[in-house]
């Protein structure tokens, strides 16, 4: 039986519900994945880790002079907590995070229209803001038609500091500001902790060379609000569709995978196995992640975080397979990369959606722009270049991570320090990915 998209299109039917990170519909789509797994005939292993969550009991923005108006809001998670009744303080608009834009902000509560990225939330306490306002959405956005984000912090945010923020919608913004609002009162309740994440295992040993092991990674978390079609029951559909295949033909080295819970609270999954499984780790000798296929409208990409002569290998594949793909080296930010920071090579394939054709991290993450035909043509190839490498006579692809990726692997990960040109990444850190388009050209903010 060969790559079925029908069966894939019934799998993200199945998985069509909210899976946020720690919370049941994360445990819900685990236990669904291990039963496909247990009917294809594999048994599935189910590896908990901790994960951080947080819960909002109460948020609240009012603006208090020189007129009052309650305005929509999200507590921003990991942000703490205001006073129990609320801090109320004078209301400061800032552009920007150079020292120019913060020179009043000290003891006041700051509006900023975008994300808020580490860099930018460190100046922010730096220079003495009491709480901070940031923004989600469009002008366009109808209230009753969209959902207001709930961002929440990371750990290389919080440590800096703690100062409570919320999230409000652009359009609030963009009315509030020209009525020059100058107070206002900022309530937070929530409680921080963590609680059970999980990854979903699954392996098919070698006839021949059972100690090389190619791995396959896919997330199946959301984001809140999200049922995640898209992103990226997609890409768990497809790695399910191969361990199938695999189940089916025996392939001569091992075959490994992954399904990633938490991915969309910054990777924590693969970085929980990574960390868990640091022995084994010498006898990976490949990542293929898959994060995102299946637009009806869209283009097939390659994100290779490995040497340039993959890169060429690639692209000799697909022109050989006639099947056009843009391939590019880099980093894909996604479950690839704590795998990639260990020196494991990493192709990421994934299909982006043509302009206009999709958004992701909200309702609008559906099924309707999918097709079980663009999953299963976008399947077949990812089928068909692993069946070569994974039964090659000789294993061609070198564990080498060249330079220029280990140094774009450590700013993601911050290792190194971020300068403002390369803010972007630093939003993308907080777990905003927009849609596809965006997601390619890694512009992804909040
Ligand atoms: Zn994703």
């Amino acid at each position: 039986m060969g790559i079925s998209g029908k069966r894939m299109m019934t799998l993200l039917k199945r998985l069509g519900f909210e899976r946020l990170s720690t919370y049941e519909g994360e445990e819900r789509a685990a236990a669904i994945l291990a039963e496909e797994i247990r009917a294809i005939g594999v048994e599935p292993h189910i590896e908990t880790f901790m994960a951080p969550r947080y819960t909002v009991k109460k948020v609240k923005l009012e603006i208090t002079a020189p007129f009052y108006r309650e305005i929509e809001a999200t507590g921003c998670g990991f942000s703490g907590n205001a006073a129990a009744e609320g801090i109320e303080a004078d209301f400061a608009y800032i552009e920007g995070f150079d020292p120019i834009d913060l020179v009043d902000v000290k003891g006041k509560i700051v509006l900023y229209a975008g994300g808020m990225g580490i860099s930018a939330y460190e100046s922010l306490i730096k220079a003495g803001a009491l709480g901070f306002i940031c923004t989600s959405g469009s002008f366009r956005d109808k209230k009753s038609e969209t959902d207001l984000e709930e961002r929440t912090l990371r750990d290389k945010h919080i440590e800096h500091g703690q100062i409570p923020g919320v999230t409000i919608r652009v359009k609030d913004a963009l009315s509030l500001l020209p009525k020059h609002p100058t107070r206002v009162k900022l309530t937070l309740e929530q409680e921080e902790g963590e609680a059970p994440s999980r990854n979903v295992l699954a392996e098919i040993p070698g006839t021949r060379y059972p100690d090389e092991v190619i791995l396959y990674t896919a997330h199946y978390d959301t984001v809140r609000f999200s049922k995640g079609y898209f992103d990226n029951a997609t890409g768990s559909a497809m790695v399910m569709e191969l361990l199938r295949h695999y189940k089916e033909n025996p392939p001569m080295r091992t075959v490994r995978f992954l399904f990633c819970g938490s991915e969309e609270r910054g990777l924590l999954g693969s970085m929980a196995y990574v960390k868990d499984h640091e022995e084994e780790l010498d006898k990976i000798r490949l990542c293929i992640n898959l994060d995102m296929a299946g637009p009806i409208l869209g283009r097939e990409v390659a994100a290779v975080t490995g040497e340039e002569s993959l890169c060429h290998a690639l692209t000799f594949y697909y022109k050989v397979m006639g099947y056009p793909m843009s391939v590019r080296q880099d980093i894909y930010s996604s479950d690839s990369i704590p795998f990639a920071d260990k020196g494991i090579p990493g192709i990421n394939f994934y299909r982006s959606a043509a302009p206009g054709t999709s958004q992701i991290h909200c309702r609008y993450d559906v099924i309707e722009i999918l097709s079980g035909e663009s999953l299963a043509r976008t399947t077949e190839f990812v089928k068909g270049f692993s069946d070569r490498v994974i039964n090659a006579a000789f294993f061609p692809i070198e564990k080498k991570m060249p330079d220029n990726m280990v140094e774009k692997l450590d700013r993601y990960l911050l290792k190194k320090k971020e300068g403002e040109k390369d803010g972007k990444k630093e939003d993308e850190k907080e777990g905003g990915k927009k849609n596809a388009g965006q997601k390619d050209k890694k512009t992804k903010q909040n």
